[in-house]
């Protein structure tokens, strides 16, 4: 829980090309994007001053914003070179980037024509997802009622905020039945991800991951891959049953705010922080702290 509300804070906001002061950075109540959730967003970590992978972010955010039929007025290179003098401005040395982006007041009706669309960067110092001991020694996920929306029914490609509802309700059950965050089901009943991060299974020493048809290919998951395959890790991408958590000897979660987080129980089972996923979350520290 975070101590200063976020509309409430000293500092500087990028809002639509422009730095203004932190409380004057506001929407009005009739936007487009408040009423039919077409917002998207993105979520970059700073590691001593430096963001990681902001290029890839700015990108994501500009297809997410096309996923949703718009687009924005700024390049990525744009984008990224916003959120750096955001983050110097706010003298930021480990930290958090959120950019967002969505439809204004133009008109009010559910159709998106004519609409212009807004972009806003703010940043703030790193507050932890979880807990230090919970991040060192696992964190435990539920599964929840709620599954990840079929493709056909939701723009799951896109980092929208109109996805995240599911989240945020799998999100206040786990916590309020004492885990830490909710492990979501695809459609077809197949394992997904956590509310705000990828999974993986440590099976027979080999790396297992869902394919992501049904929710996003995080940038921290395809970063995961690659580094497995520097160590020699087998990576294997496909469909994994729920009950396979059962024959599972490690279980961690990826994403750019949980980095590699190891998982100490899914439901009733329980797992320890194994060699491989050590392995891969002290080789992902390394790589943010080397790479810009
Ligand atoms: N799934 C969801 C629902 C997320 O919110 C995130 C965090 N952006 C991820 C996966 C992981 O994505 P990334 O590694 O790009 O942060």
């Amino acid at each position: 829980m975070t101590a200063l509300p976020f509309d409430d804070r000293d500092g500087t906001i990028w809002l639509d090309g422009r730095f203004v002061p932190w409380r004057e950075a506001r929407l009005h109540v009739l936007s487009h994007g408040l009423h039919y959730g077409g917002a998207v967003f993105e979520g970059v970590r700073v590691y001593g001053g430096r963001m990681f992978k902001s290029l890839e972010h700015a990108e994501r955010l500009l297809s997410s914003a096309r996923e949703l039929n718009y687009s924005l007025p700024h390049s990525a290179d744009e984008l990224d070179a916003a959120a750096r003098e955001v983050v110097r401005r706010e003298g930021i040395v480990d930290g958090y980037v959120r950019p967002v982006a969505w439809r204004g007041s133009e008109q009010i009706s559910v159709s998106g024509a004519g609409s212009t669309p807004h972009v806003a960067i703010a940043a703030w110092d790193w507050p932890h997802v979880f807990s230090a001991d919970a991040a060192r020694a696992g964190i435990r996920l539920r599964t929840s009622k709620w599954r990840r929306p079929d493709p056909a029914t939701a723009p799951v490609r896109a980092k929208a905020a109109s996805l995240y509802n599911i989240c945020t309700l799998a999100r206040d059950e786990a916590e309020a039945a004492g885990y830490d965050d909710a492990l979501l089901l695809d459609l077809r009943g197949g394992l997904a991800e956590a509310t705000g991060a990828n999974l993986f299974l440590v099976i027979d020493g080999a790396l297992h991951t869902p394919t992501p048809d049904s929710f996003l290919d995080g940038i921290t998951r395809q970063t995961v891959i690659a580094l497995a395959a520097d160590l020699g890790i087998e990576v294997v991408e496909r469909r994994i049953e729920p009950g396979e958590l059962d024959r599972a000897e490690e279980v961690f979660l990826t994403g750019t705010a949980y980095e590699v987080q190891p998982v100490s129980g899914v439901d009733e089972r329980t797992y320890r922080v194994g060699k491989v996923t050590a392995e891969l979350a002290a080789a992902y520290a390394r790589l943010v702290r080397s790479a810009s």
